[in-house]
């Protein structure tokens, strides 16, 4: 120990735990600063907010834990990356609770993410175009989910 330093104390320890934020996210336990938790509060929705359920010890969720740990290393001074296995849409909502916009990402993953959301408009585009062909050539009724011929 050098000269000045003070011993860790348990009063120190439970000045400590006061600190820290237990959050669940459909029943995945998080664990962060509660500086880092107010951060994350202050930038979301209030009506997602209001999606939050104080228990005496933890804060409850009920969303995609997944989505959340890339969000919390975000707000953790990190970059904000999707997880490779997710559908962007679905990190899309997830992002759209959590108050963040698509600029948050970083490049490798908002590459993914415009190139998905593109190849979507196209396919939407390429549905519609196939759907008014037929509708000019044979004469079929086209409403939104269904075709009537
Ligand atoms: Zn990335």
């Amino acid at each position: 120990m050098t000269e000045g330093s003070r011993p860790i104390t348990t009063d120190m320890d439970s000045a400590l735990a006061l600190q820290i934020q237990s959050v669940s996210v459909s029943g995945t336990n998080f664990e962060m600063l509660s500086t880092t938790w107010s951060k994350m509060l202050s930038i979301m929705p209030i009506e997602c907010s209001r999606e939050i359920i104080e228990r005496p010890d933890q804060m409850f969720l009920e969303r995609n834990p997944a989505a959340f740990q890339c969000i919390l290393q975000y707000h953790q001074g990190g970059q904000l990356h999707m997880p490779s296995e997710m559908c962007p849409s679905i990190f899309q909502r997830e992002m759209e609770f959590w108050g963040l916009k698509k600029s948050a990402l970083s490049k490798c993953c908002l590459v993914k993410y415009i190139g998905y959301f593109d190849d979507q408009a196209v396919l939407q585009h390429g549905k519609e175009s196939f759907l008014g062909i037929l509708f000019n050539s044979h004469g079929i009724e086209c409403d939104n989910n269904f075709i009537k011929i």
